[in-house]
């Protein structure tokens, strides 16, 4: 069974997210700027860019491709999706407030 919280994960970007996809931009583990290729996969078991939860192989997650980062680390990242949704938002790749109502439901968005 699911908990609550587990759910409140797939369905839900909150703040906690939205400061470790900053603090990734930060660190330069994620650039500031969108992928030249995304695709989706199973998890490799390494730990996520933006949570540091491993990337499960029974989970489904992106794939990121990147022509270089400003760090040495490598082109190639993989991410959760809701992670990849937050790390999109710190970025201003979309709107965090009602242009997608419905898709975004945490209702409690820091501006
Ligand atoms: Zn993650």
């Amino acid at each position: 069974m699911l908990t609550d919280d587990v759910m409140r994960c797939m369905d839900a970007i909150d703040d906690e997210l939205l400061v470790r996809a900053r603090d990734a931009i930060a660190r330069r583990t994620l650039p500031a700027k969108p992928p030249e290729r995304t695709w989706g996969g199973p998890g490799n078991g390494s730990p996520c860019p933006v949570c540091g939860h491993p990337l499960d192989v029974a989970e489904m997650v992106f794939d990121l491709e990147f022509a270089d980062l400003p760090s040495a680390g490598s082109v190639f990242q993989q991410i959760h999706v809701r992670c990849f949704k937050a790390w999109e938002l710190e970025r201003g790749a979309s709107q965090p407030r009602r242009a997608r109502a419905g898709e975004l439901d945490t209702g409690d968005l820091r501006e």
